[in-house]
């Protein structure tokens, strides 16, 4: 435990079985824990919310009964969250918590039962869910300006959201927050640039609360680091990726989709409407002509640089409708700095002398950019 920190309360593990048609889920803990639980749709979704735990699961459960898929991490400061992905409407029939006996510490259980659509509308009606309100991270102050340009590192996903996750069990949002501090290292090192991440920890930022980070900073330019999978483990190499209405294909498309999934694998309801109405109602048609050529002649000069460093993809410049990427002012990019799906590039991402090399190509292409824009300002 780090000095001065509280001691958390452990999950030592997550059950799942199905007993006499509900779906039972068990949290393994060692003290009792205050938790919220409720319920979504457009997915459907079960969230469990609790304090600030530490999850220390030896494996993860195999999902069974209505449950499909399950995640689980930091949500915000002080609060994690486990978050359900169920086949069909489901409501929670029993929530409970046991004291120890002789075989068993602390459990929290929770009986799903699914229901009709009706039903699940009628329930979801009667315990409306409290919304927590994703706040815009606290984000290390801005650093004073001192003329320099400020540029916002955005490691992509992060506590409830792992990201992809690889065969080998290798997580993007771990790979990403280790290659924007470094990426942060080295700018700050040079001694050009201001430098905002918009997480240095393993949580969950929403995708609204990255834009804000960097459209609140006035940042001069945006980078999220992203490590996906695709389909196809053969296909290897970093892409760099800007805003675009249409997309560039369909696999572009169906990146943007997934990234823009962020909010509702952690458990957001985006159907309430309580949330998010900054971002959505910033139209990419807004978005200054300015911003978008400038994210354009960032991109260029970024794919030279990587391309000195790394293998890459094919057509590497791709465009799609990223949610994280519409700060109207700030030039922005998403860059995949490989492929997970890949077992070369999962590798490479992993080691951090050939990370510190990619975010070291990144750091260059910055260098340029800017090299270039201060001539453009003064032609
Ligand atoms: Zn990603």
């Amino acid at each position: 435990m780090a000095s001065g920190a509280f001691a958390k309360p452990v999950v030592s593990d997550v059950r799942i079985g199905v007993h006499g048609g509900a779906t039972r889920v068990v949290l393994d803990l060692d003290g009792e824990v205050a938790y919220t639980i409720f319920t979504l749709s457009q997915p459907y979704r079960v969230i469990v919310d609790l304090p600030e735990v530490d999850w220390r699961m030896s494996s993860i459960p195999a999902t069974r009964g209505v449950i499909q898929r399950f995640r689980y991490g930091l949500f915000q400061p002080g609060m994690s969250r486990l978050v359900l992905d169920v086949a069909a409407p489901s409501v929670v029939e029993r929530a409970f918590t046991l004291k120890p006996t002789a075989d068993f510490g602390y459990r929290l259980v929770i009986d799903l039962r699914a229901v009709s659509a009706e039903e699940f509308g009628r329930q979801a009606r009667l315990t409306p869910p409290p919304i927590p309100q994703p706040q815009a991270p606290t984000a290390s102050p801005t650093p004073p300006t001192g003329g320099k340009p400020l540029i916002v590192v955005d490691a992509g996903h992060g506590g409830v959201d792992p990201g992809t996750i690889s065969a080998a069990g290798t997580r993007e949002k771990r790979l990403t927050l280790l290659a924007a501090i470094e990426l942060k290292r080295q700018l700050e090192a040079s001694g050009h640039y201001r430098v905002l991440l918009t997480r240095s920890s393993d949580i969950f930022v929403p995708l609204a609360g990255r834009v804000a980070i960097a459209h609140n900073a006035r940042a001069d330019l945006f980078i999220s680091l992203h490590a996906d999978s695709m389909a196809n483990t053969k296909v290897r190499g970093a892409s760099v990726y800007t805003l675009s209405e249409k997309s560039y294909d369909a696999e572009s498309a169906a990146l943007a989709a997934r990234e823009n999934n962020s909010d509702v694998l952690a458990g957001i309801d985006l159907v309430s409407g309580a949330y998010d109405t900054e971002v959505t109602n910033i139209l990419i048609d807004l978005a200054r002509r300015e911003t978008m050529e400038f994210s354009a002649q960032f991109s260029k000069v970024l794919i030279g640089e990587l391309g000195k460093s790394t293998k890459l993809l094919r057509k590497t410049h791709r465009f799609a409708g990223f949610r994280v990427l519409k700060a109207p002012e700030v030039p922005s990019v998403l860059v995949e700095l490989g492929y997970l799906s890949n077992r070369e590039d999962e590798r490479a991402l992993r080691d951090p002398i050939t990370r510190a090399g990619l975010m070291t190509a990144i750091a260059r292409a910055i260098d340029l950019f800017f090299v270039e824009r201060k001539s453009a300002s003064r032609s």
